[in-house]
């Protein structure tokens, strides 16, 4: 077996569900090739993270806290803005960040959240590592036949870091991952049929589009659909720059889809 055969075979191998033989190959090949084991270890380790995120939602006290530092950032954020947006454009987003945080998420949201917690903490989260967004199109194109926008964000300080697939409620999801210093930024791209859409909660506009926004242990989401796919957008980063890289996101994928 090599490399590419090993890699299109990684979640089912370290969720034990390839034959003794298919699994015996694979270990063989890991003895032998440094780079596929540790994509082993790494995928093992963010299992075990997976497993180890709580279940239950921030207690009332945690939650007051969160709310009270959002409205914090929200008005430091109007004096260092992250982006050059219309004054109206900030404004509006600054009010969603105030009434914002919107109720329990639906378990498409949680299950995305978890995952960038997860990520953040392992060594190499990315399962193809380049900044170049034409290579991780093609990448998402080759190894999944996913067609993927991938947003450029570096002229906003926010780089990118590269690519994975990813189950997200039993469906196979594409995840781009980005980070601005050591923040980092996941965007998720899931079918559709994985969640009910319309996602449940307040709506904001932001520059013509609606959003939803939910924050949960400590980290902003922001989500929409486009009737195909559910786009989830997951950090630390504000909902002032979360906002506008999912408006970006939405403009680079119509300039696509007209093409
Ligand atoms: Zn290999």
């Amino acid at each position: 077996m090599n490399c590419v055969e090993v890699r299109a075979r990684l979640h089912p191998y370290v969720d034990g569900e390839l034959t003794v033989s298919e699994a015996a190959e694979i270990d063989g090949h890991c003895v032998e090739c440094r780079p596929c084991a540790d994509l082993v270890s790494a995928e093992r380790e963010f299992r075990r993270l997976l497993r180890r995120q709580p279940r239950e939602a921030a207690a009332p006290e945690l939650r007051g806290r969160i709310v009270r530092r959002i409205r914090r950032e929200a008005i430091v954020s109007k004096r260092r803005r992250w982006l050059p947006v219309p004054v109206v454009a900030v404004a509006a987003a600054i009010v969603a960040a105030v009434l914002w945080p919107a109720r329990t998420p639906p378990p498409l949201i949680v299950d995305l959240v978890d995952k960038h917690l997860a990520y953040a903490q392992i060594e190499r989260p990315a399962e193809v590592v380049s900044s170049d967004s034409r290579e991780l199109t093609e990448w998402f194109q080759s190894r999944a036949g996913l067609r993927v926008t991938v947003p450029d964000y570096s002229r906003s300080g926010i780089q990118l870091i590269g690519g994975r697939l990813a189950e997200a409620r039993e469906h196979q999801a594409a995840y781009l991952l980005y980070e601005k210093g050591r923040t980092l930024l996941s965007v998720f791209m899931v079918p559709a049929s994985a969640t009910d859409v319309p996602l449940p909660g307040r709506r904001v506009a932001y520059r013509g589009h609606d959003y939803v926004g939910y924050e949960r242990k400590g980290v902003r989401t922001v989500s929409w659909t486009d009737g195909k796919a559910v786009y989830g957008l997951v950090s630390m980063l504000d909902y002032n720059a979360l906002l506008e890289c999912a408006d970006r996101l939405r403009d680079e994928r119509a300039r696509q889809t007209r093409l």
